[in-house]
């Protein structure tokens, strides 16, 4: 459908397409409102999806539109905008990469969450992936990336009037996807073979352009594959053990060879997370001959090899037993003329008994020479976890490294929020992560910040209910509470993450008589919504806790479950809420993003000092006297165990600190002091969780040396094929 896309549409109308097939309206706001402005209803029911919204445009609606000049006119101010950008003249890149003109990044992961009509994602792996991929376009910076298309993507979550989770899986039509099917010089489409068992496995590659970064997603769906081989890419997270290695064969090989067709080999390998960690050994395969032999391939691979730990859960990784690996692997290998021993040893502790099992991040940990954790207590953590690969070596020595998670704030900060940064900091606020222009945060006048907070509140508020009553009216359910569920003045506290355990959902119901007596008061109300993995039983069972105590008639206008957490409904929560809450037990928490989306949307956050809150806490709370949000830090012999102690202070927090705080209004009704720590937050926070931050770093602290120790290697050279985008 989308290859004649062009031709549906009049010819005024034919720089839609080019916009429409670009991802970069996910995160520039006048190419969404121009989609929007040409059907509002047909724009939300496709998704925010622009090639379904022209595939489906009515011919009278298509020939208004290239009648109208204020229409026109809007479309070509885009679109010239839109060729700017892509030229990535005066990117951070272009002034600062002059030494190293050959780099080029290969980023491959299990997961990218970049817009809703692309439903590639599960969670916060999937955002950071997408978060990196857009600010690594916006800052010029040669990468290209690498994933899966998921026919079903992850599910959709709808739950039954007892609380339960029930899983939909609803198939995306590629052709109704911003995508470009790759092809060949003849034109046909390009097909990437590996090895499956006992044969050869096809998969081909459809490319979504991220603004500037192209991201090649496999996909084994073809015709000359075996059924259960077609079934390889169905489903994101779905599926055995068996099911797992197979994607993860086509992603890290598979991934590797459709760069190599496509005349785009990298000189840094860029691994998020241990999915994709065969993409090293297939790289060390294209190096072999001329008498350099799989082990010294191996060895000549690391030095370009860059490795993102996100999992200090031992359940999070992914094992494999060698007789699995061997009866999908053993004949690559052979034909490597690699041995077989030593194969395994790369994914194996130290092979102590035969049945070992091979594991994806211990490969990873082993091919590549750079590693890092997403945040500073996640590296400490990750180094204690794998300090065993290094025998001797004292557990602050070993080589992992912390790069800390951020956010990409032009994907994240609302409409109105922008506006005010606009206004307050200039333009540049979505290029720059530049401290010094964010003090000037400071001086947004505390009127104005109220205006934004109230109207996100109103906007989130408006939306729980239209979700509320769709769910009541599939259930059969009484309905007609739903349109006064939830106050658009009250206190709106949100948690809204994966139901894992570890993120413990349930906390707060720990202590039903204490949370009852804060509902009571008619000043605070809770939105909670999160998937749990289909597989994961006790997650679910917290969900349905969670879902059921939410629709008891007492209380259900004032703490409400909303079904199928997504990038949308994130977006909509971040922007509304006015404090995002975060439980989980520490140290199990690698960075979280979700609170960083908050706080430069201007919400409080309410946290266990895990992941990033534990260093924006210290960092920016200790010396300053200018806190950016409460820490839930346990009292010392308060509480039965843990997660008692955990629950003890944060209703502590809950009931004297932040109720009381967001109470303490002015004559005009407005929390003068909250909104002073708001606004410290956002100067304090949002330049320092950015991915344009990150990014950054990574492009100085990994790929830069990389990339220099794959030269001086001879893995890659200066004239590495391809340009990156
Ligand atoms: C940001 C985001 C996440 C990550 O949240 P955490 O803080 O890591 O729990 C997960 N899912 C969605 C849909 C998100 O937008």
């Amino acid at each position: 459908m989308s290859h004649d896309l062009a031709d549906r549409l009049p010819a005024p109308l034919a720089g839609l397409v080019p916009l429409a097939r670009n991802l970069r309206w996910s995160w520039h706001r006048p190419a969404r409102d121009l989609f929007e402005r040409i059907d509002p209803a047909l724009w939300r029911a496709t998704r925010h999806n622009p090639v379904r919204l022209l595939a489906r445009l009515s011919p009278e609606r298509a020939a208004e539109l290239a009648a109208d000049g204020s229409f026109l006119r809007e479309l070509e101010e885009v679109a010239a905008e839109q060729r700017r950008y892509l030229a990535a003249e005066g990117s951070w890149w272009s002034r600062e990469g002059a030494a190293d003109p050959a780099l080029r990044v290969a980023y491959f992961s299990a997961e990218f969450a970049i817009t809703e009509c692309l439903p590639i994602s599960s969670g916060g792996l999937g955002v950071l992936a997408g978060d990196h991929l857009k600010s690594a376009s916006d800052l010029g910076i040669p990468l290209v990336a690498v994933g899966l298309f998921y026919h079903e993507g992850y599910f959709t979550q709808e739950v039954d009037a007892e609380g339960r989770q029930h899983d939909v899986y609803v198939r995306v039509e590629p052709s109704e996807l911003p995508l470009m099917l790759e092809r060949d010089a003849a034109g046909e489409p390009l097909v990437v073979t590996m090895p499956m068992l006992d044969r050869r496995l096809h998969a081909q590659v459809w490319r979504a352009d991220v603004g500037r970064v192209p991201l090649y997603l496999l996909d084994t769906d073809m015709p000359q594959n075996l059924p259960e081989d077609r079934a390889i890419t169905n489903r994101l997270y779905g599926g055995d053990i068996e099911h797992r290695l197979r994607q993860e064969i086509v992603l890290g090989i598979g991934g590797m060879r459709a760069l190599e067709a496509l005349g785009k080999t990298p000189t840094v390998v860029h691994l998020n997370e241990g999915h994709a960690a065969f993409a090293a050994v297939e790289r060390a395969r294209q190096l072999m001959g001329d008498g350099v032999g799989f082990r010294e391939a191996a060895e000549r691979v690391v030095g370009g090899v860059v490795f993102t730990t996100h999992t200090p859960v031992p359940a999070g990784h992914d094992y494999f037993s060698p007789q699995l690996l061997e009866r999908h692997l053993g004949g690559y290998v052979w034909e490597m003329h690699g041995a077989w021993d030593h194969f395994l040893s790369l994914g194996r502790r130290d092979g102590a008994w035969p049945d070992e099992p091979f594991c994806m991040t211990i490969l990873a940990l082993r091919l590549a020479a750079r590693r890092n954790g997403v945040s500073r207590l996640h590296g400490e953590v990750s180094r204690e976890m794998w300090r065993h690969l290094w025998p001797g070596l004292p557990t602050e020595e070993v080589p992992i490294g912390h790069i800390t998670n951020g956010v990409h704030l032009p994907t994240w900060v609302s409409r109105p929020m922008a506006s005010l940064y606009a206004r307050h900091l200039g333009d540049a606020w979505r290029d720059e992560t530049d401290e010094v222009r964010w003090q000037r945060a400071a001086h947004i006048p505390l009127e104005e910040l109220w205006e934004v907070r109230r109207y996100g509140r109103r906007r989130l508020v408006e939306e729980a209910r239209t979700r509320l009553r769709r769910q009541m009216e599939r259930l059969g359910e009484d309905a007609s509470w739903t349109d006064t569920a939830l106050d658009p003045d009250r206190l709106t506290i949100v948690f809204a993450r994966r139901f894992a355990t570890y993120k413990r959902a349930v906390l707060l119901l720990s202590r039903p008589e204490r949370l009852e007596r804060l509902l009571a008061t008619g000043k605070v109300q809770f939105v909670f919504a999160g998937k749990a993995h289909p597989k994961d039983q006790p997650g679910q069972d917290m969900i349905q806790q969670v879902a059921a105590f939410a629709l008891r008639p007492e209380h259900r206008d004032r703490f409400v479950f909303l079904e199928d957490y997504d990038v949308e409904l994130a977006r909509r929560l971040v922007a509304g809420a006015d404090v995002w809450l975060n439980v989980p037990r520490r140290p199990h928490e690698a960075s979280g993003t979700s609170g960083m989306k908050a706080a430069a949307n201007g919400v409080l956050n309410l946290s266990i000092p895990d992941g990033w809150w534990a260093e924006a806490w210290t960092d920016h709370n200790a010396c300053a006297n200018e806190p950016v949000g409460w820490c839930i830090q346990a009292i010392p012999g308060l509480g039965a165990d843990a997660d008692d102690a955990d629950a003890e202070a944060l209703f502590r927090l809950l009931e004297n600190e932040v109720l009381p705080l967001f109470e303490e209004v002015n004559e005009e009704g407005m929390p003068v002091r909250w909104l002073e720590r708001v606004r410290s937050a956002i100067r304090q926070l949002a330049p320092v969780y950015s991915t344009h931050r990150m990014v950054r770093e990574y492009v100085e602290v990994m790929y830069v040396p990389a990339h220099r120790e794959s030269l001086a290697v001879g893995v890659a050279t200066t004239r590495a094929a391809g340009g990156a985008s």
